[in-house]
């Protein structure tokens, strides 16, 4: 990388593949949880946080503009789906990897235990309300990977689901899986990018983060009994996880395992694999014909010689 706090959105563009590819599961077949290791940083030592995140500046960079062009160019969408346990850090990776792009052009949606409505639907039901439009970043915080995840530690939540007896069978995570599959199948052929991010945080590394919200007043509020709570269901959720990778890790549809013992490598690694799939999609402002560069030089004129202007 470029050195002593020197790099630009170029130079990020140029980055973007060496930090995030290695996260990056495009075939979950071999996927196993245990080979990524939260507290990863790739090269950069422990000190080189700076570094990192002088890197991430240009990253936001590299975003902001990449968003101007989708805006402009109205025709592809992008669709973040943000998951992890929680204190893992979804909420700081979503401000600080977005803080450059226009609000107008981005919408967070965050998903919580469905109400009595969105019980009454397929589960994918609120989540495709909220995909996003044409030339829009959508983010989820959480998704329907709920589905999969807390609703298969917790089967009391399958439980509640208001599906028909018959089809709530052992079954029904390979049912989900596939019907998830063809769903961001079916989003890619639309035009929507689609980009999943599991932030890897440590079960340790969490219970410092939860220990920090009880000690640091200012962060009080962040703390909450249940999540305490659900730290006894830690490996029953890693292995949700892995069996959701595994099964719904695709080309089209990749899922990015995402170190998140540091906050900075995390936010740098998910900036990364955004700018890079973004870029890949040559987005270019829209080009005028013949006709309309000709109405433009009218334009031109007619402002050029307005005397009343001046
Ligand atoms: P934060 O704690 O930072 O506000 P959060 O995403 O953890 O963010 P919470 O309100 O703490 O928000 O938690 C939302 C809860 O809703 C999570 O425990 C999640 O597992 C749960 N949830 C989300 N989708 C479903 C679902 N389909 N079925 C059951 N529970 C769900
Ligand atoms: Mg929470």
């Amino acid at each position: 990388m470029a050195d002593e706090g020197s790099m630009d959105d170029k130079d990020f563009l140029k980055q973007a593949r060496k930090y995030s590819e290695p996260f990056c599961i495009t075939n979950g077949k071999k996927f196993r949880l245990k080979d990524v290791d939260p507290g990863d940083t790739l090269d950069f030592e422990s000190d080189e946080k700076p570094k990192a995140q002088d890197a991430l500046a240009a990253g936001v960079e590299a975003l902001a503009e990449l968003q101007e062009k989708l805006w402009a160019q109205d025709r592809w969408a992008v669709l973040i789906i943000f998951q992890a346990m929680d204190a893992a850090g979804k909420d700081g990776a979503i401000k600080h990897v977005l803080s450059g792009v226009n609000p107008q052009g981005c919408e967070v949606t965050s998903f919580k235990a469905p109400s009595a409505e969105e019980l009454d639907h397929d589960f994918l039901w609120r989540c495709a309300k909220r995909l996003p439009e044409r030339g829009r970043i959508g983010i989820f915080n959480r998704s329907y990977y709920e589905e999969t995840l807390v609703v298969r530690v917790h089967q009391n939540f399958l439980a509640g689901q208001k599906l028909p007896q018959d089809l709530k069978t052992k079954n029904i995570w390979k049912r989900r899986f596939r019907d998830i599959t063809n769903f961001e199948r079916y989003l890619t052929h639309n035009g929507i990018l689609v980009l999943k991010f599991f932030l890897h945080v440590s079960k340790g590394e969490q219970q410092k983060r939860f220990l920090e919200r009880i000690d640091d007043p200012s962060k009080n509020w962040k703390f909450s009994l249940n999540d305490v709570r659900e730290r006894e269901h830690w490996d029953d959720y890693m292995d949700a996880y892995e069996q959701t990778i595994r099964h719904t890790a695709a080309k089209y549809a990749p899922w990015y395992v995402v170190p998140a013992d540091n906050k900075w490598f995390t936010r740098l690694v998910v900036a990364a694999a955004i700018v890079e799939n973004v870029n890949a999609l040559d987005l270019e402002f829209p080009k005028l014909d013949e006709e309309q560069l000709k109405a433009l030089e009218e334009a031109k004129k007619s402002l050029a010689t307005d005397q009343r202007a001046s």
